[in-house]
């Protein structure tokens, strides 16, 4: 007899984006001509940076001309990019990464996904509260949870609440986890952690012999200069850390696929028979067994990120979507509002008005402006009476909807 993976029946049948969907289609089939602007999900809007679509259409070519042809490219990408990604992003910061720590890839979706292939059945596990749900669905695929409760929480994680009460800070559990998730600047709240505040989580995790997944798909929004981009910057990290990177929210690569995870070589963890094992080791065997490396135009694109034009061509791209920010921030409090992030980060984080649960703030804004967010329920219990908000949008749409908010709730 067949069977599956019954893990799957597990994960909550409602997940929240297909229900944003069901919620706007309805709608939509009563208001056919209703102006609906999407604030929402957080994929990117504006076009490739021209540096990135150059480097491609020339890697187009190469791959015209037998003397260039590239067939399967190295499991853990090209050398150039791995080197390029090394210099600007970790030794320019004073972190010590080299090029063959790093493992270029084609999401670092997929990637903190797949990174629980290297581990172990029965670590226990941390995650924030709210949270980017793909760490707690794979770990539920994965059969590392038990069933989810009336609120969505999975028996055997650990819940660390992010809310306005402790300043989005993810306070440090009193028990011993070994896997923690964080994700700075932060989705979806759009919190960022500073160097005091991370170190004391990579004391934690090197106290506790656990494993950090650092999430830093959204460094490239940090303007404030004090705070770290990469967990590297922290003593000890490397010891620690897995830190996970994308050209998807920096350089608009979310439809044109590649990013990256550093796993540092002297990060090691004892077998069950007593031996350290360098995660690096495992995590290449994993890569070099399952996939097939990023496609060589793409890489050529990324590669492009990090030329004089790419830098300064990616700059705008993140300048434009943090003025949408600040825009969105400036107009919501006007009318009252609290609103966090959204200062270092791509996200507006916004407390309901009036009590209203995250739903029935999705349901007034529809109806009421025509325009949809993101419930903060659906990342996570500690995420009611919250809702976020994308700068991922034309000027022209971020201007509309907040006339349409600040009318409505003034
Ligand atoms: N990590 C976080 C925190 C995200 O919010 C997202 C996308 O929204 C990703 C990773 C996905 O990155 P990628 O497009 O590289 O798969």
């Amino acid at each position: 007899m067949v069977r599956i993976n019954e893990n799957y029946l597990k994960l909550k049948a409602g997940y929240l984006f297909p229900e944003i969907a069901r919620r706007v289609n309805g709608f939509l089939a009563e208001n056919p001509n209703a102006p609906i602007i999407k604030l929402g999900i957080g994929d990117v809007t504006e076009p490739l940076p021209a540096a990135c679509r150059e480097a491609m259409a020339k890697a187009i070519d190469d791959m015209g001309d037998r003397a260039n042809f590239k067939g399967y490219g190295p499991e853990q990408g090209y050398a150039w990019l791995r080197e390029k990604i090394a210099v600007h992003d970790f030794q320019a910061r004073g972190c010590d990464i080299d090029a063959s720590e790093i493992f270029v890839s084609d999401g670092a979706k997929c990637d903190t996904g797949n990174i629980l292939d290297i581990f172990g059945k029965d670590n226990t596990i941390a995650v924030t509260d709210p949270v980017y749900p793909v760490y707690v669905d794979t770990n539920v695929m994965a059969g590392h949870t038990g069933e989810a409760d009336e609120s969505g929480k999975y028996g055997g994680l650990t819940y660390i609440p992010i809310t306005a009460d402790n300043d989005f800070v993810a306070q440090i559990p009193t028990e011993k986890v070994d896997l923690i998730y964080l994700c700075f600047p932060n989705n979806p709240t759009g919190a960022t952690a500073t160097k005091e505040q991370l170190q004391a989580w990579v004391d934690y995790a090197k106290a506790n012999g656990s494993i950090i997944f650092f999430d830093a798909a959204y460094e490239a929004f940090i303007t404030d200069e004090s705070l770290p981009h990469s967990i590297y910057e922290l003593e000890g990290a490397k010891d620690c850390a897995i830190e996970f990177r994308s050209f998807s929210k920096n350089a608009g690569f979310t439809g044109t696929r590649c990013a990256f995870t550093v796993v540092p070589k002297n990060l090691t963890v004892t077998a069950s028979n007593g031996q350290a094992v360098q995660l690096w080791s495992l995590w290449n065997r994993r890569q070099s067994t399952k996939f097939n490396g990023v496609s060589y135009i793409v890489q050529r694109g990324a590669e492009a990120v990090y030329s004089e034009a790419g830098q300064a061509q990616i700059k705008t791209l993140i300048d434009f979507y943090l003025e949408n920010a600040a825009i969105i921030r400036r107009e919501l409090q006007a009318v009252g509002f609290d609103v966090y992030g959204g200062v270092n980060a791509p996200y507006v984080w916004v407390k309901t008005p009036a009590g209203l649960s995250s739903w029935d703030f999705f349901d007034k804004l529809l109806i009421n402006c025509n325009v949809v967010g993101t419930p903060g329920s659906g990342f996570g219990a500690a995420g009611e009476g919250y809702f976020r908000i994308s700068a991922f949008n034309s000027r022209e749409n971020v201007l509309e909807a907040m006339k349409r908010i600040t009318t409505t709730f003034q």
